[in-house]
């Protein structure tokens, strides 16, 4: 490739990144994502964290930055970035509806902490679900973990606003569901624009929420 070629291609890039545009749905996987462990992965990742922490020229015999390389990998691989992985997905518990209950059901307020995949930095804040049962019923704290699975990602907001609400519509077996996002993105905090006010709502309404009546109804809900 020509230099000329490959600083336009650079540029594009960072300007994709710093827009934080992404347009596929699925999370960009590679087919052998999965191919190596996780104790495998822990080594690899500190190994390389040690190297950029070399790079910027820090001491890595000092004793408060000795460990930090592997604390990073674990955080990583177990935690922050632990729903790549389709074993943590989590198992929904459904119920009969018994009560035949056909009002909407909202859970607001669901916190979550992600990473914003252009830079790896936080994003943070709150989910708001909703759905409208079609005969069964899901377990109230399973909202919450399939927020956290996608959240648990490398991510952009809208891609995981809509990874929530598709993955709500094939457990729940129905096509009324709705989620709402409001997160802060550290990067536009602490970098760039700096600007530490400014939170992103995004939303994803599906069936009767279609209807404004009954997405009036859950913004009522949510209290905004
Ligand atoms: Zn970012």
């Amino acid at each position: 490739m020509d230099k000329k070629l490959a600083n336009e291609l650079l540029t594009q890039w960072e300007e994709m990144g710093d827009s934080h545009i992404s347009v596929k749905r699925e999370t960009p996987l590679r087919e052998d994502a999965f191919a190596m462990d996780d104790a495998l992965k822990i080594e690899l990742i500190a190994k390389h964290f040690k190297e950029i922490m070399h790079v910027l020229g820090l001491d890595l015999t000092d004793e408060s930055l000795q460990g930090t390389p592997l604390r990073v990998a674990k955080m990583y691989v177990n935690e922050h970035f632990k729903g790549l992985d389709p074993k943590n997905r989590p198992e929904p518990t459904l119920f009969e509806n018994n009560y035949k209950y056909a009002e909407m059901l909202v859970e607001k307020n669901i916190q979550f902490h992600s990473t914003c995949e252009h830079h790896f930095v936080p994003i943070y804040g709150f989910a708001h679900v909703a759905y409208i049962s079609s005969g069964k019923v899901i377990g109230l704290s399973k909202l919450n973990r399939i927020v956290d699975y996608f959240a648990r990602r490398p991510q952009v907001q809208e891609r995981m606003t809509v990874q929530v609400a598709e993955e709500l519509k094939q457990v729940l077996g129905t096509q009324d569901v709705a989620v709402i996002i409001d997160a802060k993105h550290m990067c536009v905090a602490s970098r760039g624009i700096k600007d530490s006010h400014s939170s992103t709502v995004t939303s994803s309404f599906h069936g009767k929420f279609l209807d404004m009546a009954t997405r009036s109804e859950l913004l009522k809900y949510i209290g905004s």
